[in-house]
């Protein structure tokens, strides 16, 4: 229940941090909100030499548009998320994700960045990101590079960065206006993570979808991008046997473990289940 020992570093600027990860190598890792990172530490899963702090970096935080996208700092923090008129506007999803992460404890102090970086599948925010198309701009010694969402996740806190590089900031291309999106969330009581979760963006035309996105929270050791239950939207009218084969489809790229909120064969059809109710959830909602 105490974390072990290690050195604490509050950096001003991005360069600083990137030069302090840069330094203190493999044994340092980024604090964001220290929602997930220090209960890990805590229960000695991780055990960090060095923290870097990021919270004294003022470039990592606030809500900008430019020009078809927005950009989000790493350090904005989910209760942040929930409070900005711009996304509730023009990307509810978020709003509507962020309100089923946690408590407000938690949303106050755990960050956008933290959570897409953190690599665990029972993150909300991940499988957003790739129904969204976002990507991450990520800093390190060798310089910036934007990493898409849909190529980022490798495995169970496995993620493309390298050693030594953060993410600074979330790019998210702002979907049409009048699109339908809906978060589905399963889950044991209020403040859990997800037993299954999907999020859905689409657009309708003359009643037929006309593009479909989807994304699956903790279904696997991944979030996922349900690319093929979304094509069976496309095109149809969302009528009960379309929603009921993409459903099916979705369920089948999901490889949940059997774990306390239930076993796999059942979290598989929670898959399912959600894909469903948020595909008529957003098409409820789409102009
Ligand atoms: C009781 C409880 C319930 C929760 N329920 C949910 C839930 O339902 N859904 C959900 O999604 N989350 C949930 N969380 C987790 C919460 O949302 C965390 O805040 C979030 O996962 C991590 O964000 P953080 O800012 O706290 O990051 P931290 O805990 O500080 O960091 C998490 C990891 O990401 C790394 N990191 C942080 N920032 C960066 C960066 N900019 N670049 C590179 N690496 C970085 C850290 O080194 C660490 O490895 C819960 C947490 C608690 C305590």
């Amino acid at each position: 229940m105490i974390p072990g020992a290690f050195a604490y570093h509050r950096p001003k600027s991005v360069k600083d941090a990137v030069a302090l990860l840069a330094e203190l190598g493999e044994d340092a890792r980024p604090l964001a909100g220290g929602h997930s990172l220090i209960p890990m530490m805590k229960l000695r899963l991780a055990a960090p030499a060095h923290l870097v702090d990021l919270a004294g970096v003022s470039d990592l935080r606030g809500i900008r548009v430019d020009g078809g996208d927005i950009v989000i700092g790493a350090m904005t923090t989910q209760h942040e998320l929930i409070a900005d008129a711009t996304l509730a506007a023009k990307l509810p999803i978020l709003r509507e994700t962020a309100l089923l992460i946690a408590d407000p404890q938690v949303r106050y102090v755990g960050t956008l960045g933290g959570n897409v970086a953190n690599g665990d599948p029972g993150n909300d925010m991940p499988a957003v990101m790739l129904c969204l198309g976002a990507s991450y701009h990520v800093a390190g010694k060798s310089g910036e590079r934007k990493i898409a969402a849909r190529d980022f996740y490798e495995g169970a806190y496995m993620t493309a960065l390298e050693p030594g590089e953060m993410v600074t900031a979330i790019r998210i291309p702002v979907p049409p206006a009048g699109h339908g999106a809906a978060y589905e969330k399963l889950k044991r009581k209020v403040g859990d993570y997800a037993t299954a979760a999907a999020a859905v963006i689409l657009t309708m035309s003359g009643g037929r979808v006309a593009t479909c996105s989807i994304g699956l929270t903790n279904v696997a050791e991944t979030p996922l991008w349900a690319e093929a239950a979304a094509k069976i939207a496309v095109g149809s009218a969302l009528d009960a046997v379309t929603v009921k084969t993409a459903a099916a489809a979705a369920e089948a790229i999901a490889a949940p473990a059997s774990d306390n909120r239930g076993p796999a064969a059942y979290r598989k059809k929670m898959a399912g289940v959600m894909t469903a109710r948020a595909l008529a959830r957003a098409k409820a909602r789409s102009a």
